[in-house]
């Protein structure tokens, strides 16, 4: 009898070790970690360098409240991550999660336009599938209604436009028109809400869970930055998936000419190590936030010097082992692999992704792209028999969450071609 409960699924196996790529179970089966956990492991497990840095920094001290200290390794690695982001976003604040990061971004966007002059604007425009986080802030923004419905009471839903699934909507990804007609409904939106109120643009440059690894079709990125600019909404990158090199490059957005105001990352960062997150702002935001009484934020584990020690050691082993390159590399090895199971299975109806963040989803007519019968729960059963013979992908209902059938395969970036 477990006196823990997740989900109403039955009991898992106990993990017993994990190393590199691989999982054991107690009774010492071994799995294939063929979704990083849930796209999270980026470094691969009990990497010896994080394990290093982080008993150096347990034998110095585990904790220093933000409030009281500083700490060389929460130092560092704002350092190392300013240098990895895009020009200008130097300022950086460290939380523990995904859904703590998106919280940040979202408080400190509305407190630069508090402090600027800017306070009718409020309203945080998402996409719709699209998911943020658990927490009620980021669940607002959040487009997944089998996880937001039970909450919306005690939440004020933000407007959503629809994600670019081109493949859904008949269109070719390849086409800029596709990628104007779908970047131009930020536009709608923005006019429909009223330009003055509109706080911020928050989007999943590789999309994750709740769309299936949806790369934005050409011209989209580019087009919905211009956008942000030319009615003053800030553009937040949620890289809490797609960052510390998940998609072939560190930052997913780096893909494109779409320059964020503000990333969140997670999942990658801390690796399945420690918990951590971290919100990375461009200076001009953080300034007039802090020239007028400073952020009014802030959690009691942020910037905790082991988490921090053992992303610094995460991200130096991503530059080391040139992991970037290698998702890029075998992202597309797998792409092609998993393009070669659709020509074989009539059920595959689609294949996407970039880097190590890709997906196939069930269809049941190809041509028509209708979705398996929902009583199927194909992509449920499909993460069994996977688990069964020791390989573990991540699945998730895609339509809108009571149809569609898609499969993640995201395995560690360490990856080689034997275990491909
Ligand atoms: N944002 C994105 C894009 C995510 O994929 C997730 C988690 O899956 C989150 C935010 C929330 O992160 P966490 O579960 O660490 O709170």
């Amino acid at each position: 009898m477990s006196n823990l409960f997740y989900q109403a699924q039955g009991r898992k196996p106990t993990l017993d070790q994990s190393r590199g790529v691989y999982m054991w179970d107690q009774d010492g089966k071994r799995y294939l970690d063929g979704s990083s956990g849930a796209m999270v492991c980026n470094i691969g497990h009990s990497n010896e360098n994080v394990l290093t840095a982080m008993r150096r920094q347990m034998e110095k001290s585990t904790f220093g409240y933000r409030l009281h200290f500083e700490t060389e390794a929460s130092e560092h690695l704002a350092t190392k991550l300013a240098n990895l982001m895009p020009e200008g976003l130097n300022k950086v604040f460290f939380v523990s999660g995904g859904s703590e990061a998106v919280e940040t971004g979202l408080k400190l966007a509305r407190q630069y336009a508090v402090t600027t002059g800017q306070g009718s604007r409020w309203k945080v425009i998402s996409r719709a599938p699209g998911y943020h986080g658990c927490s009620l802030g980021a669940l607002a923004v959040t487009g997944y209604a089998p996880l937001t419905a039970p909450f919306e009471p005690m939440m004020r839903q933000m407007p959503k436009i629809p994600a670019p699934r081109a493949y859904l909507d008949g269109l070719d990804a390849d086409d800029p028109a596709t990628g104007l007609h779908y970047a131009d409904m930020l536009e709608q939106k923005i006019l429909a809400e009223g330009p003055d109120s509109v706080l911020a643009f928050l989007v999943e440059p590789v999309g994750g869970a709740s769309t299936g690894a949806l790369v934005p079709p050409r011209g989209y990125m580019e087009r919905i930055r211009e956008i942000c600019t030319r009615h003053g909404v800030l553009l937040i990158m949620d890289e809490v998936m797609t960052g510390a090199g998940r998609t072939g490059k560190f930052l997913g957005s780096d893909h494109w000419l779409a320059r964020p105001d503000i990333v969140v990352m997670s999942k990658g960062l801390g690796a399945g190590y420690m918990p951590l997150g971290a919100m990375i702002a461009d200076d001009r935001l953080v300034a007039p936030v802090l020239d007028q009484g400073g952020f009014a934020h802030g959690f009691t584990y942020a910037g905790n010097p082991l988490a921090c020690a053992a992303g610094l050691a995460v991200v130096n082993e991503i530059e080391m082992q040139g992991l970037c390159a290698n998702a890029a590399e075998q992202g597309d090895r797998l792409l092609a692999r998993l393009n070669g199971l659709m020509q074989k299975y009539e059920l595959i109806g689609d294949v996407r992704g970039k880097g190590l963040l890709t997906a196939f989803e069930f269809m049941a007519d190809r041509n028509s792209k209708a979705p398996l019968p929902a009583g199927l729960n194909a992509h449920q059963r499909f993460v069994d028999i996977a688990y069964a013979k020791g390989l573990i992908v991540y699945s998730r209902r895609t339509r809108d969450g009571t149809h569609g059938d898609h499969i993640l395969v995201c395995p560690p970036l360490i990856v080689s071609d034997a275990h491909m």
